[in-house]
C-alpha cells in the first residue's frame, strides 16, 4: 500500500502558503517583511510577532517525551484540530468513507458530516473490542480512514494489542488509534510504532492528564511523509504564541503530569470500589482513562438526582451498549468524595 494512493490529488499537487518566517530564516535585527507592527502590543507582553508555523521548540520537547523524532509530530489547536485535518488530506468530499466503532468519541462522525464523507459503522462487540471481521467487510477501495479509540471514549477501554496490529496489517487505508487517555494506561503507546506500520497515525493531546485543555493543543504522531502533507494543509501559523510559551513552560514539569497522574488512577481505584457497593450500580466497566463508564439502575434519574445537587456527569445511555450508563470523570479526591456522599443518600 503507498500512502500517496490515498491521499487526495489536489492535496498531493496544492503548493502549500509561504509566509515570511519560511521564506527567510537566517539571523536579522530588522524584520519588515511581514506587516507586523514593530512597535510591540498594548499589553505588558509582547504578541506583535507571527509565531513559529513549525512549532519547533515545543516539538523538540515532546519528541524526547514521546520518543519520537521531531518531524514526525503535527502540533494542532487541540487534537481535534489533527481530526479535521486527517479528512482534508485523505477524504475526498462525496466520494470517500471512513469507518468508526460505536460506541465511541462524537468528533469522528461530526467531522465526517461536515467533509461530505459517509460514515461506516462496526459497533464494539460485547467486550467494547474492534469486530474485525465485520470492520473488514464494510471496507472498500474508498475507505480512507479506521478510526480507533484507545482507551476508548467513552467505554475506557483499551482496544487488544493484537486486534490493533492485525487491522494495520490488513485494513488497507488509515489506521487513526486516538490515544487521548493513554497517560492513564499501563500499556505502551503506539506512537512508537509508526516506522512498522507506515499507515499508522497516533493522536494525542495535552488536553487530558496535562491538565492544558484551555489552551488547546494537540497531536499527531505518523512517519514524516504523512505528517508533511499535514503541515502542508494547516493554518499557517495554527498555534499562537501565548500557548506556544506557556505549553514550554508547563511541558518543564514533567514530575507535575507523573503526580496527577498517579492520583487519578489511585483515585479511580477507590472510586470503583465506592460505586461497587452501591445497590443501584449494576455493573462497572473497566477502565484505563480518567473516567469511568458505570452502568446503573436509571441514568436518568441519576444525572437528574446529582445535576439538582450541583455534580454534573455525563449520561450516556443513547450510545449503542450504553443502556443506562453515566460517564464519571475522575475529579480531586474532594470532588469524588462529595459525589460518592451524594449517591449513597440517593439509595
Ligand atoms: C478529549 C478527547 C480528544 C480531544 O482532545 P483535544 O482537547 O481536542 O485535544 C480526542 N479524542 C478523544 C477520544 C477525547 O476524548
Amino acid at each position: 500500500m503507498l500512502i500517496t494512493d490515498l491521499i487526495r490529488k489536489n492535496i498531493l499537487e496544492l503548493k502549500p502558503y509561504s509566509s515570511a518566517r519560511d521564506e527567510f530564516k537566517g539571523e536579522a535585527s530588522v524584520f519588515l517583511d511581514a506587516n507586523e507592527n514593530s512597535w510591540g502590543s498594548p499589553y505588558p507582553i509582547a504578541y506583535n510577532r507571527y509565531p513559529d508555523p513549525l512549532q519547533k521548540t515545543i516539538k523538540k520537547r515532546l519528541s524526547e517525551l514521546k520518543n519520537v523524532r521531531p518531524e514526525q509530530i503535527f502540533l494542532g489547536n487541540g487534537s481535534d484540530e489533527a481530526i479535521d485535518i486527517l479528512f482534508r488530506v485523505f477524504c475526498e468530499p462525496g466520494l470517500d468513507n471512513v469507518i468508526i466503532l460505536p460506541p465511541t468519541y462524537g468528533m469522528y462522525a461530526v467531522q465526517g458530516n461536515i467533509h461530505g464523507t459517509e460514515i461506516r459503522r462496526a459497533p464494539l462487540n460485547e467486550h467494547f473490542q474492534p469486530d474485525v471481521p465485520a470492520i473488514l467487510a464494510l471496507a472498500d477501495e474508498r475507505t480512507k480512514l479506521l478510526f480507533l479509540c484507545s482507551p476508548n471514549n467513552p467505554t475506557g477501554n483499551l482496544f487488544d494489542h493484537d486486534t490493533v496490529a492485525q487491522l494495520l496489517r490488513e485494513f488497507k487505508g488509515i489506521v487513526v488509534v486516538d490515544e487521548a487517555y493513554i497517560d492513564f494506561a499501563t500499556t505502551v503507546s503506539w506512537a512508537n510504532k509508526t516506522d512498522e506500520y507506515p499507515n499508522l497515525v497516533v493522536l494525542q493531546t495535552l488536553s487530558k492528564a496535562w491538565g492544558l485543555a484551555g489552551l488547546r493543543v494537540g497531536m499527531a504522531i505518523s512517519n514524516e511523509t504523512i505528517i508533511g502533507y499535514f503541515n502542508k494543509v494547516k493554518y499557517p501559523y495554527n498555534i499562537g504564541l501565548a500557548t506556544l510559551a506557556i505549553v514550554e513552560q508547563a511541558l518543564q514539569s514533567e514530575a507535575q503530569y507523573r503526580s496527577f497522574v498517579a492520583q487519578l488512577n489511585a483515585d479511580k481505584s477507590i472510586l470503583e470500589k465506592e460505586l461497587a457497593d452501591l445497590a443501584f450500580v449494576e455493573k462497572i466497566y473497566p477502565s484505563d482513562a480518567n473516567f469511568i463508564l458505570v452502568k446503573v439502575r436509571d441514568a436518568q434519574v441519576t444525572y437528574d438526582y446529582l445535576a439538582q445537587n450541583g455534580v454534573i456527569v455525563r449520561n450516556r445511555s443513547k450510545e449503542i451498549n450504553c443502556e443506562n450508563c453515566l460517564r464519571i470523570t475522575i475529579g480531586t479526591t474532594a470532588e469524588n468524595e462529595q459525589l460518592i456522599a451524594l449517591l449513597k443518600g440517593m439509595a
